[in-house]
């Protein structure tokens, strides 16, 4: 047996796993938990109020507003800034299915745009050719962490008038620092009209639960959705809009506040463990993961691609590597977007990802040991 490969292989690597990082918080959490229940202030609140501030400050933000979900963080983000029936929204075809539903719910229609082979992001060159008097508004994904260039797209925004909505659903902690530029650069969701985020569990900044977060610096913005989250109601028993129950869970709120405080470092740990697969998968035939010098990805996920994907994936859970494909299916090929039109091939970066994306574990209790167990399984399939 050679290689170390055995030797390990007793050694399960979870794709992620939250029992180290609840160890280290549980306490904290608990008590977090004691004092919602202790206020009795069950729906909104102190805990929801303060959580939003911080979370504004940290974003760069004058506004934060809580909501329900990421997926909400959109629908209502749509809502707030008038876009409905007969209204056009732009996004990309690889992202999570939940950056395009909530433009259908609204009764909009979304427009895709293809992605650089490069970034993986939005390709800003081929926006213009989709932009009809009926587009009200652009949906960049900052996918997997790293910040969609923003400078051109807010230059395009200006000029045909058209709002945009970040989704940062994967980019809590995400720096944008457009070259030449002095500064600490700005965070990802601070950038647009809106900013949309999601606490689901898995994510930089991830509940007990779901939860989702608006960022923005338009007080109309920020005024709407507190209405349009809260059954539309502007004063008590007036319920002045068709609103949603789409609140920011109290419990969920006092949790996040304790982790908050971690993001940053938990981000730091992310990028080191992302920047040690780097240099131990260089030189392999697959694709790893760039960084324009001028966007700070927080490495939600690590994803390197490669035509062997499927084969490389089974091999690393025969050797209990667990590994994630984010995402099999481009949008426009998803069943529940038939009525659109459209069809294999509109989109070609896109579904050439689809084919060949694979995410590996990681996560910023990670060991650096761990990382090195999967690159090493990775290398010896390649050799
Ligand atoms: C997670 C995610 C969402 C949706 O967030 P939920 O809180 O699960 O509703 C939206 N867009 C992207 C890119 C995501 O990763």
């Amino acid at each position: 047996m050679g290689g170390g490969l055995f030797k390990f292989s007793s050694l399960m690597i979870p794709f992620i796993d939250f029992s180290r990082q609840n160890k280290l918080l549980k306490k904290k959490l608990l008590r977090a938990v004691a004092g919602v229940i202790d206020r009795q202030a069950y729906i909104l609140g102190p805990d929801v109020d303060t959580f939003e501030r911080e979370f504004a400050s940290y974003s760069g933000v004058k506004y934060a507003v809580g909501v329900a979900s990421g997926f909400d963080a959109i629908l209502l983000s749509l809502q707030a800034l008038g876009i409905g029936k007969g209204d056009e929204v732009i996004t990309v075809p690889n992202t999570f299915i939940s950056t395009v539903l909530p433009i259908l719910v609204v009764g909009a229609r979304p427009v895709f745009v293809d992605v650089k082979s490069t970034t993986f992001l939005m390709n800003e060159a081929l926006m213009e050719q989709y932009i009809t008097p009926r587009t009200k508004a652009i949906i960049p994904v900052h996918l997997f962490g790293l910040p969609v260039d923003m400078d051109p797209l807010m230059r395009i925004a200006k000029k045909y008038k058209l709002a945009i909505i970040e989704d940062a659903c994967q980019a809590h902690g995400a720096i944008y620092l457009p070259a030449g530029k002095a500064g600490k650069g700005r965070k990802a969701g601070s950038i647009g009209d809106v900013g949309c985020f999601s606490f689901y569990p898995s994510k930089n900044l991830g509940a007990f639960g779901d939860a989702g977060m608006v960022t923005t610096n338009r007080k109309d913005i920020a005024e709407k959705i507190r209405i349009l989250r809260n059954i539309g109601q502007k004063e008590k028993n007036i319920h002045s809009v068709l609103g949603h129950n789409s609140r920011l869970d109290t419990m969920q709120a006092a949790m996040l506040r304790v982790k908050l405080p971690y993001l940053d470092q938990w981000v730091q740990k992310r990028r080191q463990l992302a920047y040690r697969y780097n240099s131990l998968l260089f030189g392999l035939p697959i694709v790893l993961p760039v960084e324009p010098e001028s966007l700070k990805s927080s490495f939600h996920l690590y994803v390197i691609r490669t035509s062997r994907r499927d084969a490389l994936k089974r091999f690393l859970e025969n050797n209990e590597v667990m590994c994630g494909v984010h995402y099999p299916t481009p949008i426009h090929l998803q069943p529940c977007m038939k009525e659109l039109g459209y069809k294999k091939g509109d989109f070609p970066v896109s579904e050439d990802g689809a084919r060949e994306v694979l995410s590996l574990p990681l996560y910023p209790e990670m060991k650096a040991e761990e990382v090195d167990v999967v690159a090493r399984i990775i290398r010896k399939f390649f050799t």
